[in-house]
């Protein structure tokens, strides 16, 4: 189960306050977004829908415990072959 509480932890703001962008360079820059987050598994993704920190001046993006934690548990249902957990959004394809 994907435990999306983080009542003993800090709080995705409290996080992005005052960060430096270790992309750009920039402070305070981060705010929260929902965020679509893919993840290669072999041939195949996963996509999970996590709040993360994305910094307004580069896009760079900043997950906290909880969005890391959502999207280890869904990698590790499809390297468990588990997909009846999982939707399926569309397929894969190479040309050539
Ligand atoms: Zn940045």
């Amino acid at each position: 189960m994907a435990d999306t509480n983080g009542v003993n932890r800090r709080s995705l703001p409290e996080l992005l306050k005052g960060l430096q962008c270790p992309r750009c360079g920039r402070v305070d820059t981060y705010e929260v977004r929902e965020i679509d987050f893919t993840e290669r598994v072999a041939g195949d993704t996963v996509t999970v829908r996590v709040l993360a920190g994305v910094c307004t001046n580069c896009g760079e993006e900043l997950l906290d415990d909880a969005a890391t934690e959502a999207i280890t548990a869904a990698v590790n249902r499809l390297k468990a072959g588990d997909v009846a957990s999982l939707a399926r959004t569309g397929s894969a394809y190479r040309f050539p």
